[in-house]
């Protein structure tokens, strides 16, 4: 059966030599976050998951949920497991204290929420979309909102949802048919499908929060096919009154359950809303002006909101289960007798050596360990300038947008190399992966989805690349360039960093070139723009996680223990073997789109 052990080492390295916390402490959710907190954090979640929610990881797998007279009910465990997640305190970490939660920051959530993903990614789904929610609903500034529901979700009493999704539109948002109308007290009444609702049901709360979008039809009764009139609706499973009080069952029926290739024990859902009343979000609508034309409507910030959260939480499953599937490749590697060393018989006096042995075998394991630990070290970089975003530093709005241009890339390089990085693990074990019995499989079964929701992530290169680059005169690239570049300067001059520094280099050279090829030619040829968009994406993420390599390199040099030269030797590997992707993915964007556009 698969081993789990919380990386938490990784994560004190991280918090204390690489982004030495201790030096931010004016930030908000910083000022309590002393160095034995965060140790005692992570030291208690690291040994919650491994013990409470890693060993129904596979039963969850295999029993899946199950759907019984309209009602949804998880698999054996589950509800044990969430009600002790709770009762710890785990669901309310990020939470505000004026809500009930502990107000730490999102680079401590995001710590935690890795080792759910890791330890039980199907689990560890309900609190993940339950803090989006709330966050949600704290954004949208309703009073007895605030009062009377979010507290409920910060203990974990309910859970929360997102519901956009419908059977014809998933990314094209524009084509929802879910309809909202306004009635003399103010509410809504919803009517209208939703699919693939994670959590829409199940039986670990009494009450369930569904956060949906819907469009508010025009004057003449008609709804759009754009985003003009979309808005964000609280629905609850069980009515709850704005004095508090709980009323009747909502008209919210769950029409079933997916059939899944993974992520088996979280339920997936169809939800018909019918007659279900709701209560919009955020800022009243305005009547549009004269002539004027709108692409989106003011209810849309706060769902973009809980979507940029859910992105970042989704690129950090893609690395909890890529260290899972790593951790366990390395240990099998280490135990499996196969072949000789192609130098030699290591322990001739064995009928084999060990798998690890393997030059490529190497590769396999510290190509997955690299792209997990150097995906860990982005986003908790990403997490951090974040919370630098919300501050009063005079930086602040520069680490909002390297925050913004970096949502992208964590969520899809993230991910992307997480599914490499279960398949790395799960390949280790040779035939003996594919098969169910080992557990392994499991991984890269889990870990596919995480490429598709939330928001499929070629769009998310698109959204890079169409909407992110060009913000404010290309204010962001220029200040992730001030950032690599401004690496390289400190560095250039120190003789042991030179590989290091080289790497860098190489990698930025390369996105600079990309950067400025997109600049001249996506204005003129929009498929150009749309060809070259993953591999964008990929390349910047290369080259960000050879900034984190170099960073990691540079507080590990002359230490000499275990940990540090482990950094090192990822690093190394890096540069050499993973930072000359860099000009191929260049090349391959400056082809443009012709070849493409050839495919009819
Ligand atoms: C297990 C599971 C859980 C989910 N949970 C939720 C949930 O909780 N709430 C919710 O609302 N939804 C949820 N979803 C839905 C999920 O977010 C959508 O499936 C996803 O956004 C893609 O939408 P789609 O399936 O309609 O694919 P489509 O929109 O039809 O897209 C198909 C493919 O076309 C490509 N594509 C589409 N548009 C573009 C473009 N503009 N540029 C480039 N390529 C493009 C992409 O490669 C994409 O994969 C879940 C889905 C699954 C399977």
């Amino acid at each position: 059966m698969p081993i789990y052990r919380a990386p938490v080492d990784d994560f004190r390295f991280l918090f204390t030599e690489l982004l030495e916390l201790e030096r931010h402490r004016d930030l908000p959710g910083f000022g309590e976050l002393s160095p034995e907190l965060i140790d005692d954090i992570l030291t208690n979640a690291g040994k919650f998951h491994e013990k409470v929610f890693q060993p129904l990881n596979r039963s969850g797998d295999e029993e899946g949920c199950h759907f019984e007279n309209g009602t949804v009910r998880t698999p054996k465990g589950f509800k044990e497991a969430y009600k002790a997640y709770c009762g710890a305190g785990w669901n309310g970490l990020g939470a505000p204290e004026s809500a009930g939660g502990a107000g730490m920051p999102p680079i401590i959530t995001m710590a935690i929420n890795e080792f759910g993903f890791s330890s039980n990614q199907s689990l560890a789904m309900f609190p993940m979309l339950t803090a989006g929610a709330y966050g949600a609903l704290l954004a949208t500034d309703q009073g007895w909102m605030k009062q009377h529901i979010v507290p409920k979700m910060v203990t974990g009493e309910w859970t929360g949802t997102m519901c956009l999704t419908e059977p014809h539109a998933g990314t094209d948002l524009r084509l929802m048919k879910t309809r909202a109308v306004k009635q003399p007290d103010e509410t809504y009444r919803i009517n209208g499908t939703k699919i693939f609702i994670t959590g829409g049901d199940q039986d670990l709360t009494e009450n369930i929060i569904h956060l949906v979008i819907a469009k508010i039809p025009d004057g003449n009764g008609v709804i759009h096919d754009d985003l003009s009139t979309v808005n964000f609706f609280m629905v609850p499973k069980f009515l709850v009154k704005e004095d508090g009080t709980i009323g009747a069952r909502n008209g919210i029926n769950t029409g079933g359950i997916e059939h899944k290739m993974g992520i088996k024990g979280s339920p997936t859902c169809v939800l018909n809303f019918d007659d279900a009343v709701a209560w919009r979000l955020g800022p009243k609508p305005t009547p549009p002006k004269p002539g004027e034309k709108r692409s989106s409507s003011a209810g849309m910030a706060g769902m973009f909101g809980m979507m940029n959260e859910a992105r970042l939480g989704v690129g950090v499953q893609g690395i909890g289960i890529g260290e899972v599937a790593y951790q366990n490749g390395y240990a099998y590697a280490r135990e499996r007798r196969v072949g000789r060393a192609p130098t030699g018989a290591k322990e001739p006096d064995q009928h084999a050596d060990l798998e690890i042995v393997h030059p490529d075998v190497k590769n396999m394991l510290l190509r997955a360990r690299s792209l997990v630990e150097g995906n860990r070290a982005l986003a908790a970089w990403t997490a951090l300038n974040i919370s630098i975003s919300r501050s009063t530093r005079p930086d602040a709005e520069t680490a909002g947008m390297l925050a913004d241009l970096m949502t992208p890339v964590v969520k899809a390089f993230g991910t992307d190399t997480g599914f490499e990085a279960a398949n790395l693990g799960m390949q280790c074990y040779g035939g003996h992966g594919y098969i169910r019995e080992n557990g392994v499989e499991q991984f890269v079964r889990d870990s596919r989805i995480n490429m598709i929701y939330e928001g499929a992530n070629g769009v998310q290169a698109m959204d890079l690349v169409g909407r992110k680059l060009n913000r404010k005169g290309a204010a962001a690239p220029n200040a992730l360039f001030e950032v690599l570049n401004g690496w390289i300067g400190e560095n250039d001059k120190d003789e042991a960093m030179k590989a290091f520094v080289d790497g860098v280099k190489r990698c930025t050279v390369a996105l600079q070139a990309a950067t400025l090829w997109l600049a001249s030619n996506a204005s003129k040829n929009p498929n150009d723009a749309g060809a070259a968009a993953s591999d964008y994406l990929r390349l910047m993420g290369v080259t960000m996680l050879a900034l984190m390599w170099g960073k990691m390199a540079k507080v590990s040099l002359g230490k000499g223990d275990q940990l540090h030269n482990d950094k090192l030797m990822c690093a190394r590997y890096w540069m050499q073997r993973v930072a000359p992707e860099a000009p191929m993915l260049l090349e391959r964007i400056q082809s443009g789109s012709v070849v493409l556009m050839e495919l009819e």
